[in-house]
């Protein structure tokens, strides 16, 4: 049957939609049947856990002058700076990704204890430029490289109140 623009009108009951959408919804249904019979063969140890992130807040006090600095900073001066350490991994059967008391203990050790009142400047990987960016970098390195149990993934260094250096790592 054509209609007065002579395009075919193809005869559609009530009853054809019916089981189009009913094999319609079969099939989609047994997809989705056939993705929960996969999970539960993959197993709960390869499902995703989740990752967590604990941070530890520090402060330490140095000198520093920038050398190539066209301002006050050129000058020798201090800071009491504020550290930031964040780190990741999943939680033990505790619910404790890392103890904070851990994080202390490294952080101090491997941190706290060569930069805290000194000047900067004297530490060779600075190249006399202090910044509050190249402390960031310098501590995420060093407490990646040395073996210990912290995976750090972020540090943040205050250089005072309202200014802050971030380093996260390569960017995947
Ligand atoms: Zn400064």
């Amino acid at each position: 049957m054509r209609d007065k623009n002579g395009e075919y009108k193809k005869n559609i009951t009530k009853k054809s939609v019916y089981i189009f959408l009913t094999f319609f919804w079969y099939d989609c249904h047994q997809v989705e049947g056939d993705k929960n019979e996969m999970n539960k063969t993959i197993g709960k140890e390869q499902q995703q856990k989740p990752i967590l992130y604990v941070t530890k807040i520090f402060e330490f006090h140095a000198a520093h002058f920038l050398k190539s600095h066209n301002g006050k900073c050129a000058q020798l001066h201090g800071h009491t700076y504020k550290l930031e350490v964040t780190c990741a991994g999943h939680m033990n059967e505790n619910g404790i990704v890392i103890d904070f008391g851990d994080v202390e203990h490294y952080v101090n050790m491997f941190i706290i204890e060569v930069l805290d009142h000194t000047c900067l400047n004297n530490i060779k990987q600075f190249e006399d430029n202090p910044t509050a960016e190249k402390l960031a970098y310098f501590i995420y390195n060093t407490l990646n490289e040395i073996d210990i149990p912290l995976k750090v993934t972020e540090v943040k260094v205050w250089e005072t109140p309202t200014s802050y250096a971030t380093y996260k790592g390569e960017l995947m």
